[in-house]
C-alpha cells in the first residue's frame, strides 16, 4: 500500500514553503502553473491515482482533492493581497510630491537696446510726437536724394552701405528715409520720432555693420532754435536720470542748416576724472546731431519751406545705451552673451 498520506503531506510543505516566498503576482501565477496547470505537480498526482488498487483510490482521491482545493484557496487569496500591493505601489509612482519645490521658468528679458528704444520713445511721446517706422531695404530717393544728397555728394562717402543687386535698392544708412515718408504721408504739422536698425560698411570696436538709430522730427510753423534745444534737453536729462549740462557744436549734414552736434557733461564723471574711460577726460559725450531742417528736404517732403521750418535730430541708440549702462565696447550688445544680456544689461 502506498503511503499517499506523506506524499500529499510532503506537496504541501513544499507548496505552503514555495508560497510564503511568493511576493509578486507574477510569482503565485507560477505556482499556479507549476502545481495546478495541465503538467503540473498536483494534476500529475490526481491523474496516477487511477493506477492505484481499487480499495486505495477513494481515500487518496480525498486527500489530494482536498490539498487541491486548499491550494487553490491559498493562491487565489495571494493573488488578491499581491495584486492590492502592486496597484499601491503604481499609485504612489504616478502620484505628484506637492512638497517638492517647484522648477522655475526663468524670465525673459528685453535686450539692453530694445529697452533704451523703449525708454527713449516714451519719452518723446510724452513730449507730443508719434512713432513711425519704415523699410530697412531702401531706395535711392528715399535714403539719399530727398534729403538733400544728390549723386557724386561726399556725404554719401560717410555712408556706404551694402547695395542689392537689384533695381538699385540699398540697406538704408540711417533712420532719415522714414522722416521723408512721414512728410510725404501726414504733411505739416507734424512731430514724429522714427526708431530703427541702420546698416553701413564699417566694424570695429565703437562701429557695427548693424546699429540703432533714432530719429526726430518736428515741423510747424515759427519754430526756432530754442525749441529744439528745450525739447532735447528735457530728453536727456530724463533718459539720464538727472539734469546734465548741455553744449552745441557747430557742425554739417547736408539735410539740415544750421547743423550741430549736441553733447552733454560725462555721465559718468561730469568732467571731474582726466583719467575717465567714458569720456577719454574731455568731461564731454557727444550724444546726437541736429539741426533746422534745410528747405531742400521740406520740399522733397511736399511741405511749402516758404510757410514751415522745423529740426531734426538723430542719435545712435547703441550709443545711449553704452552710455547709459557704461560699456565700453559696442560689440558685446551683439555677441549673443546670455549672462550679459540677462543682467539687463549692466556689468
Ligand atoms: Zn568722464
Amino acid at each position: 500500500m502506498s503511503d499517499h498520506r506523506s506524499d500529499v503531506q510532503r506537496m504541501r510543505t513544499v507548496f505552503v514553503e514555495a508560497l510564503s516566498l511568493a511576493g509578486k503576482s507574477g510569482e503565485v501565477e507560477a505556482l499556479r502553473i507549476r502545481f495546478l496547470g495541465k503538467k503540473g505537480e498536483l494534476t500529475a498526482a490526481l491523474k496516477s491515482l487511477g493506477k492505484l488498487p481499487s480499495e486505495e483510490r477513494p481515500s487518496a482521491g480525498a486527500a489530494w482533492n482536498a490539498l487541491r482545493v486548499e491550494m487553490e484557496e491559498a493562491l487565489d487569496k495571494a493573488m488578491t493581497s499581491t495584486l492590492l500591493v502592486e496597484a499601491e505601489e503604481a499609485e504612489r509612482r504616478q502620484s505628484v510630491d506637492v512638497t517638492q519645490p517647484g522648477c522655475g521658468r526663468p524670465y525673459g528679458a528685453f535686450h539692453p537696446v530694445v529697452q533704451v528704444m523703449h525708454d527713449v520713445v516714451d519719452i518723446f511721446v510724452g513730449l507730443g510726437f508719434s512713432v513711425a517706422s519704415g523699410p530697412e531695404i531702401e531706395d535711392d530717393f528715399h535714403n539719399f536724394e530727398a534729403l538733400n544728397i544728390p549723386p557724386h555728394h561726399p556725404a554719401r562717402d560717410m555712408q556706404d552701405t551694402f547695395y542689392l543687386r537689384q533695381g538699385g535698392l540699398l540697406l538704408r544708412t540711417h533712420t532719415s528715409p522714414v522722416q521723408v515718408r512721414s512728410m510725404l504721408r501726414y504733411g505739416a504739422p507734424l512731430r514724429v520720432v522714427c526708431p530703427g536698425r541702420v546698416y553701413r560698411r564699417d566694424s570695429d570696436p565703437t562701429h557695427s555693420p548693424m546699429f540703432h538709430q533714432l530719429e526726430g522730427l518736428l515741423v510747424e510753423e515759427n519754430v526756432s532754435i530754442a525749441d529744439i534745444k528745450g525739447c532735447l534737453e528735457v530728453f536727456v536729462n530724463r533718459i539720464f536720470g538727472r539734469p546734465l549740462k548741455a553744449r552745441y557744436r557747430s557742425s554739417f549734414f547736408p539735410f539740415t542748416e544750421p547743423s550741430m552736434e549736441m553733447d552733454v557733461e560725462c555721465v559718468a564723471c561730469s568732467g571731474d576724472d582726466p583719467n575717465c574711460r567714458i569720456c577719454k577726460g574731455t568731461g564731454w559725450l557727444e550724444v546726437m546731431g541736429l539741426g533746422m531742417i534745410h528747405p531742400n528736404v521740406l520740399r522733397s517732403g511736399r511741405i511749402d519751406p516758404e510757410r514751415y521750418n522745423g529740426f531734426a535730430w538723430g542719435m545712435g541708440l547703441d550709443r545711449i545705451a553704452m552710455l547709459k549702462y557704461g560699456l565700453d565696447d559696442l560689440r558685446v550688445l551683439f555677441q549673443g552673451d546670455a549672462a550679459f544680456l540677462s543682467s539687463g544689461g549692466v556689468r
